[in-house]
């Protein structure tokens, strides 16, 4: 959406707020011993009780043969995105989690996901979420009016090359605000001045995903997982942010 209205600005950060507490409770619970499935239940909790609806619970896109049957996506390790919590997933020491949720607040839609590691993680996945961190904060700094999406991904690909990580070109970002997933898409690859110009007021999805070895993804036969072709793990981090006239707003810090 294009957030033209004190009003709509209000209430979209009004709903970032909310969901950035719903992940720090979640993430606070994610210990080893956990199930996936106890942090969904901890997430729809966390999502009701502060007045909003989880966004991603019966979400059907486009494409898919059923229904999110959750209000948490989970992502562990080589899972990419889109992993259905389950109460026999239990988490384990150095296991790398990403937490992904939705929620609507005063009917505005808004996206995040962090990524933790479970107890001791090894140096690899330090700086797998070092990168995939970095990588946000390097979108969310081109995102301005006049920039194009493909500054975004530019970016996002440059600081995966610098440490040896490849990003996952199949998936990126969107639109947000109205609906769950609008225009435009937000690629974690692309060239300078290409795709989309962005205006104030854009509300959007930024969410880097970057892979140790290649960034190739394959569908499970749950038809919503995505995980690496090759095994290797994956990071996803993501914000909803708000394009101002000097740059961007974070709405989900
Ligand atoms: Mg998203």
């Amino acid at each position: 959406m294009i957030a033209t209205t004190p009003e709509q600005i209000k209430a979209l950060r009004a709903a970032g707020k909310i969901l950035a507490g719903v992940l720090a409770d979640v993430a606070a619970l994610a210990k080893e011993g956990v199930s996936t499935a106890e942090l969904d239940l901890a997430c729809e909790h966390a999502i009701r009780a502060r007045g909003a609806v989880p966004a991603f619970l019966d979400y059907q896109p486009d494409g898919a043969s059923y229904p999110f049957p959750a209000s948490l996506c989970v992502a562990l390790n080589d899972e990419v995105v889109h992993g259905i919590p389950n109460e026999k997933r239990i988490l384990r020491r150095g296991d790398i989690l990403t937490i992904d949720a939705g929620l609507s607040y005063q009917g505005y839609f808004v996206d995040a996901a962090r990524t933790v590691c479970i107890g001791e993680c090894d140096q690899g996945a330090h700086k797998l979420i070092a990168a995939a961190k970095e990588a946000l904060q390097g979108a969310i700094a081109a995102a301005r009016p006049g920039a194009h999406t493909g500054d975004i991904g530019a970016v996002v690909a440059g600081i995966a090359g610098k440490y040896n990580l490849d990003v996952v070109r199949d998936l990126g970002g969107h639109g947000v605000g109205t609906t769950p997933h609008e225009k435009p898409y937000i690629p974690n690859e692309g060239r300078r001045g290409e795709g989309e110009e962005l205006v104030a007021g854009m509300v959007l999805a930024v969410e880097p995903i970057l892979a140790e070895g290649k960034g190739d993804i394959v569908l499970d036969e749950d038809e919503w997982t995505y995980r690496t072709e090759d095994g290797k793990r994956a990071v996803h981090v993501e914000e909803t942010i708000l394009i101002t006239e000097g740059g961007a707003e974070v709405l989900t810090a």
